[in-house]
């Protein structure tokens, strides 16, 4: 779906390219995350995708990247608007409008399409994006979350093949965060959409991505491949690919979940280690370092009313 060809990009009065000898194949309806150290050239290859290197941004681009057949240098970005979506990391700095319903709209004007289909694009979108009952809200009233939704809604309604993200996430909280990664998850596995998305809170994705493509350092050659095989070399880690690889597991785990299957046999080993459990012998002094226990707070002890149950409508 996304191909590139010996693709380097060099910005004018650089000393050495900001990317350097990219071959490879993202495949069709997969989420490819992109990973590597700030400074390794991620913007820059998410650029040569979506069509703002060069066209925007200036410097030289060799080689060739392809979206669906198209050439991103022969064709300016919003040639590529019905291939190619692009989400940043402020959605403030993407809306052009003031309402959700006229966002939504906006990215399918330039395309000429008629009024009804747009119509009913909006409404697909709206319905796709969990947004229909906030149609109608201005855009500033919304939480961070729902701002990014509309962000993602708003390049969706062209029905573009390719999604690319540039840490569509890193600004917002935990739960906004899963919000967002529902919709790309949804996008990728009901619509077939690919995604291409680079990340700085890996520990929030990786463990929904595909493929990982890694960039290991700036103007090194990158490498497509399976996520827990390259985190495993990976410089940039989430916290639980840094356990894993601490406790030598192979491949490292990507979710806490996993991490905590694998670490079942060490906790076996552990408890056998342990002394036995069981009530100290009375009028025994409490290790040395440790309190001793305490009783339970009263609050603990006294059960809760259950919750209230709603009567039948
Ligand atoms: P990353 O996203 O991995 O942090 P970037 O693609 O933003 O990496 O940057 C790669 C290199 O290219 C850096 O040295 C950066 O300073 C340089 N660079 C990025 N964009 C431009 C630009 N528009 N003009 C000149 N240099 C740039």
């Amino acid at each position: 779906m996304i191909r590139f060809e010996q693709v380097s990009v060099s910005y004018d009065g650089a000393g050495a390219p900001a990317l350097r000898g990219v071959d490879l194949t993202v495949p069709e309806g997969e989420l490819c995350l992109l990973v590597g150290p700030s400074g390794a050239g991620k913007s820059t290859l998410l650029g040569t995708v979506s069509g703002l290197v060069p066209h925007f941004t200036g410097g030289t681009l060799h080689g060739r990247v392809t979206v669906a057949g198209r050439d991103t240098r022969t064709h300016r970005p919003r040639e590529l608007a019905d291939v190619v979506g692009t989400v940043g990391q402020d959605p403030l700095a993407h809306f052009v409008t003031d309402t959700v319903e006229d966002e939504l709209a906006y990215g399918m004007e330039s395309l000429g399409l008629a009024p009804g289909v747009m119509r009913r694009r909006v409404e697909e979108t709206l319905d796709l994006l969990g947004l229909a009952a906030l149609r109608d809200r201005p855009i500033a009233t919304l939480s961070g979350g729902q701002q990014q939704r509309v962000a993602i809604g708003s390049v969706l309604t062209t029905h573009p093949r390719v999604l690319v993200l540039d840490e569509p996430t890193s600004a917002l909280d935990p739960g906004a965060a899963e919000e967002v990664l529902a919709v790309l998850q949804r996008l990728v596995h009901d619509l077939g959409t690919t995604v291409l998305m680079a990340e700085h809170r890996l520990e929030r994705v990786v463990q929904y991505a595909d493929q990982v493509l890694l960039l290991p350092a700036p103007g090194a050659a990158p490498v497509l491949g399976d996520p827990a095989a390259l985190m495993a070399v990976s410089p940039v880690q989430p916290p639980v690919v840094a356990l894993g690889r601490l406790a030598g597991w192979s491949p490292p785990p990507l979710s806490v979940r996993d991490a905590r299957r694998r670490a079942a046999p060490l906790r076996e080993r552990l408890a056998q280690l342990a002394p036995p459990a069981g009530p100290d012998p009375a009028g025994a002094p409490a290790p040395a370092g440790r309190p001793p226990p305490r009783a339970a707070p009263a609050s603990r002890a006294v059960p809760r009313a259950p919750p209230p149950v709603a009567p039948p409508r």
